[in-house]
């Protein structure tokens, strides 16, 4: 949001154009905080280019603000002890709230991505898996958890994420296949329920966003983000920014081809696509027939995959069950066939790999290698795959980011401080 929105156009007058100016200044500030941390005065000029006065009157506005913090001297060669400054994590937060398909997770973060506190809401003791219902709970939830870990801390807002396919400017998700949704204008639902302001990002976009602010991004400005779990989904990241595209319709990857098995099929594609293959509810399922796992989610806890790498690498020996381990060797590849078309369409500079696929990650070398094999980059394609950072678990922190990052880019305005 660009702060002269909310003024007649061609009506910007010299002063409001110096107060945009100083809060680009305070953004830079912040960022190279950010990526360099704990950073000197004297570095921060140096990486952002400001002089050091300015520097120096920024900082002391964004540490009466809670965004900076002081962190303990460091001694130094010429007299004057230096004082670094860090990110100040702990005063200003957002919260964090993925709806899953099985559970909504929720969170506080801290400005430097850091989750001080979480908690989650299974959807198993719903009645139904409606959007009003999943709200609801969504919003009792979070009450309580705010009453009790929020403290004296300032919350900035809340982002939402949700997997399938969102329009995150129009607050609304078009489609959720397994939740069963359709143009559910979600922010709407949560608008009156939730601490505002309320922004909504897809799950697999805001992880992306969370990995270029504080993850994969430090290195590399463009990457392809690969969403593999119970939802799959690719972001593409092209110069730090997310490409959405008509719609915001960019990154649906179900039907990629991932097998040539006449005897896997998909009802919509006709071909042996992600989706009918790859997801962790295929897997589970898979693995429920070849009866490695119980025919039913014994536990009601919606934890089958992680029982189903368990058994395919027990606690303290090495004697897995074969089924299991075969089972995620070949979702690897499926994945990793996949993974090569994307790479010889966008040539990323990296590819980050998410989600459940991540859980049995000695597998990723298998993943690496059908890449390698199948792509016409050849075998060096190998090294530019990566896991996510923040991990498989990163789903409060992602949904987070698009707040952290409105108070990052445009902090006077995000806090009210205009
Ligand atoms: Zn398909």
């Amino acid at each position: 949001m660009d702060i002269r929105n909310n003024r007649p156009q061609g009506l910007v007058t010299a002063g409001q154009r110096a107060e945009v100016m100083r809060q680009g200044n305070a953004s830079a500030v912040l960022r190279a905080v950010l990526a360099h941390g704990p950073v000197s005065r004297a570095e921060i000029a140096r990486h952002t280019g400001l002089s050091a006065p300015s520097v120096t009157k920024l900082t002391s506005t964004l540490l009466d603000a809670g965004l900076l913090a002081e962190l303990a001297p460091l001694e130094s060669t010429q007299g004057r002890p230096r004082v670094p400054l860090g990110v100040d994590r702990d005063r200003t937060v957002a919260l964090g709230l993925h709806i899953g398909l099985l559970r909504t997770t929720f969170g506080l973060v801290g400005l430097d991505g850091t989750v001080l506190a979480e908690g989650e809401l299974g959807h198993g003791e719903l009645p139904d898996l409606t959007p009003d219902r999943i709200a609801e709970q969504a919003a009792r939830g979070v009450e309580s958890f705010l009453a009790e870990r929020l403290g004296g801390r300032r919350l900035a807002g809340t982002g939402v994420s949700i997997g399938g396919w969102v329009d995150g400017a129009r607050g609304t998700v078009v489609e959720h296949g397994p939740l069963g949704w359709r143009d559910v204008p979600l922010l709407d639902l949560l608008a009156n329920r939730l601490p505002g302001p309320l922004l909504l990002e897809q799950t697999v976009r805001a992880i992306a966003r969370a990995e270029l602010w504080f993850g994969a991004g430090r290195e590399s400005d463009d990457f392809v983000l690969v969403f593999v779990g119970s939802v799959l989904g690719a972001a593409i990241v092209v110069h730090r920014t997310v490409h959405r595209g008509p719609g915001a319709a960019a990154g649906a990857i179900e039907h990629l081809a991932a097998t040539d098995d006449p005897a896997v099929r998909c009802p919509h594609c006709g071909t042996g696509c992600l989706s009918v293959t790859a997801t962790d509810t295929v897997l589970v399922a898979q693995a429920r027939a070849a009866g490695i796992l119980p025919a039913e989610d014994e536990a009601g806890d919606g934890r089958a995959l992680e029982r189903l790498i368990e058994s395919a690498r027990p606690a303290g020996t090495d004697a897995g069950d074969v089924r299991a381990q075969e089972l995620l060797r070949t979702r690897a590849r499926r994945v990793g066939r996949a993974v090569s078309t994307i790479v010889d369409l966008v040539n990323p500079s990296r590819v980050v790999l998410a989600g459940g696929i991540l859980v049995a990650d000695e597998y990723l070398d298998e993943l690496r290698a059908e890449v390698a094999r199948r792509s016409h980059r050849g075998p060096s394609v190998a090294e530019d795959i990566v896991p996510a950072v923040f991990g498989s678990r990163t789903l409060v922190r992602s949904s987070a980011v698009p707040v952290l990052e409105r108070v990052i880019t445009e902090p006077f305005t995000a806090l009210g401080l205009v």
